[in-house]
Order: structure tokens, then sequence, then C-alpha cells
């Protein structure tokens, strides 16, 4: 008898399952991968451009079809997680970090530890891969490769929309680089690593924590009608449950977190990871004292890192145990957001 090898799903099955279907996180994996150039975003939209050859690659790098997580878990972190890691995956360890460099620590949003790390990490043959602002667009996200201390301090803080980080690491494929870190939220992370699955490489992943990702020009809208002009907003943040827009000297506009869940991605109501749980370095601010960043330590290589930063002095490292409720908090939160992503309809 014949043995008929199943055909792999190609991007037709992408449009359907995941674009057409509101699931497309537009992180951009499908175009970095397509090894013919075949697929462009527009609008932030995978379109096919050119002549696809069905090699199912853009398939088998998105974040967002249906795949066997527990196993890119083990495959990414070595093992899988044990049912007491349900809510959070594996931790090795946890932590409040905080730079030790006031240039830092005036650009970053919590306490630069993730501009520390991608710092320290920086040599002539290496490179980071973030989220810079489109100059022209005042908020809009954009991913960089950075290759010096400069671009990587600038590109610190949170924009709360997303962008096609992906793409920056075909860029980054391009060049003359040994190493990459690349900073992303969870399913950017899952993107990396469904990718990495495919092309090998030995980036290391630095995961967000991350409730949702609003939809740009919605959350621009919004603001704008309530007086607040974009162009004059120094710092976006998210703390105590209320959405804070500061403007220099100027009041903070402030709004209630849950009030602003209609202008959030559609495609982010079906995510159930809030901490990067697929990430090496997993960072977010809840659960640290502010002006702190909270760091879970998931692999030796995240270790390494966050080690190599503290031993450069760019950092100081506490035990997150030191600051109660600490790790539980972000637990709660985590298991808040898997109970109410679970089976959710993507049309509410
Ligand atoms: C959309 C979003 C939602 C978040 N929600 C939460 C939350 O609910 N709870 C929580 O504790 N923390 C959340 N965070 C993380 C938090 O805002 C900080 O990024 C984190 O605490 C690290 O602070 P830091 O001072 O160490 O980072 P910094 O040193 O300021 O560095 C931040 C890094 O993140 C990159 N970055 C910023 N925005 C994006 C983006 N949209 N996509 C990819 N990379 C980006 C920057 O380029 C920079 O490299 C969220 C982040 C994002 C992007």
């Amino acid at each position: 008898m014949i043995s008929v090898s199943a055909k792999p799903k190609v991007f037709g099955h992408l449009l359907l399952e995941v674009i057409r279907s509101n699931r497309c996180v537009a992180c951009g994996s499908c175009a970095s991968i397509c090894p013919v150039d075949a697929i462009s975003l527009i609008d932030g939209i995978p379109k096919l451009s050119g002549k696809c050859t069905a090699c199912g690659s853009c398939y088998l790098s998105c974040p967002r079809v249906e795949y066997d997580f527990a196993g890119l878990e083990e495959g990414t972190l070595g093992r899988r997680r044990n049912p007491g890691e349900a809510v959070n995956g594996i931790i090795l360890g946890a932590y409040a970090v905080r730079s030790l460099r006031t240039d830092v620590l005036e650009h970053a949003q919590d306490g630069g530890a993730v501009t520390s790390v991608l710092l320290s990490l920086l040599n002539k043959n290496s490179g980071a891969i973030m989220a810079g602002r489109d100059k022209k667009k005042g908020w809009f996200p954009i991913p960089v490769l950075a290759r010096d201390e400069k671009t990587i301090i600038g590109c610190a803080g949170t924009k709360y929309t997303s962008t096609t980080m992906l793409l920056a690491l075909k860029e980054a494929e391009g060049g003359d680089l040994d190493s990459v870190s690349f900073v992303g939220t969870p399913c950017q992370i899952h993107a990396l690593r469904r990718r990495q699955q495919q092309k090998k490489d030995n980036t290391l992943a630095v995961g967000l924590f991350c409730m949702e990702t609003f939809d740009y020009d919605r959350l621009m809208a919004y603001l704008m009608e309530q007086g607040v002009d974009p162009g004059k907003v120094s710092k976006f943040e998210i703390r105590s449950g209320k959405f804070i827009a500061r403007m220099g000297v100027d009041a903070p506009f402030e709004v209630k977190i849950r009030r602003l869940k209609e202008l959030s991605r559609p495609c982010c109501r079906v995510c159930q990871d809030y901490t990067s749980e697929l990430a090496d370095l997993s960072m977010g601010n809840i659960g640290s004292p502010e002006g702190w960043s909270t760091v879970l330590v998931r692999s030796e290589k995240g270790r390494a890192a966050l080690n190599a930063a503290e031993k450069a002095g760019l950092v100081e490292v506490k035990s997150l145990s030191d600051y109660p409720p600490g790790m539980s908090l972000v637990d709660k939160l985590a298991d808040m957001k898997k109970r109410e992503n679970r089976g959710k309809p993507l049309d509410q």
C-alpha cells in the first residue's frame, strides 16, 4: 500500500482559521519566515503578495492556530509544567529588580529591568529587538533592531498597542549578528518559540506581562474625545486598575481600565497567557514595589542573562518574597486572565 503523507497547511488555512476569524495578533511571524517573501502585512493584516510554494512554514510559525502548547513548552524550556505550575508555568526564581543607572530609570516603564538585561548582553556582534515609536505617528509602536546603547534606552517604556515584532527577526538573520535578544508580549513570544521549532536560533526571549493590547486607532481616538492630545503624553501607565496618561507637569488623565475593554484588540480576548509563560525571562510590574520590575526566571539561559546584568553593576536584584503579596498577586492576575478568556467567543 502506498502511504500518502498529509499535505501541509498553508496560507489559505491561516486565512480561514486565524485572519478571518479575528485571531491574528499581527506579530509578523508568517511574513518573517516565508522563504519566498510571499506574505506582506498591509495595515497589520497578513496578505499573500507573491507566489506561495505551499511549504507550510507560515502556518507552523503562527501563534494563533491550534497547536500542542505543552509540547512547545517542553521543546523550549526542557519539560512540561506540573499541576502546581498550571497558572504561571515553569518558574526557577522570582525577583524584584531595579536599574542602578539614572539614564535608564528616566526612560524605563518600571524598574528598567528589561532595558538593563538588553544592555548587559550588548556587544559588537549582538542585537536587541524591541518596540520603538514611529516618530510620524506619535505612540505607534514599530519593531526596532538595536545595536547600540542609545537606541536600546530610547526604546524603553511601554506602548500599550502591538506591532509586527517578528519582522525584525528576519532583518537580524540577514546581518552579521551572533546573538539576539527579543522583547515581546506573550503572543509574540509564542510566535518566536513556534518559529524556533522550525528555524533553530539562540535568541533570548524576554517576555512582558500583558493583560491585553489596545487597538491603536481606537485608543488614540478615545483619548482625543476625552480632550487628551496623545502628542503631549510623556508616559502611559496601568496602575491600581487605572489607565493613566501622564503629560509632564499637567494633571494626568486617568480612567478605570475596565472602561477601556472595548478598545482592546479582539485577538487578545482568547489569550490565556499573562506572564509570557514560554520566555526565558518574564517581566512586569505587578508584585513589585513602584519603580521596580518583577522578573521571573524560567530557564538557565534567562538566569545567566539576569546574573550578567547584576554582575555588570546594572541592576540590584531582591527576592520577590521580600515584597508580599509579591508572587501571589502575579498568580491571581494570571489566573483571572485564564478564567476570563477560556472558551470566549471572539465576537464579544
Ligand atoms: C501591551 C502591554 C501590556 C502590559 N500589561 C502589563 C500588566 O498587565 N501587568 C504588568 O505587570 N505589566 C504589564 N506590562 C509590562 C510593563 O508595562 C513593563 O513593560 C514591564 O514592567 C517592564 O518594565 P521595565 O521598566 O523593566 O521595562 P523597560 O526597561 O522600560 O523596557 C520595556 C521594553 O519593552 C519594549 N516594549 C514596549 N512596548 C512594547 C510592545 N507593545 N511590544 C513589544 N515590546 C514592547 C520596549 O521597547 C522596551 O525594550 C505590559 C506591557 C505591554 C507592552
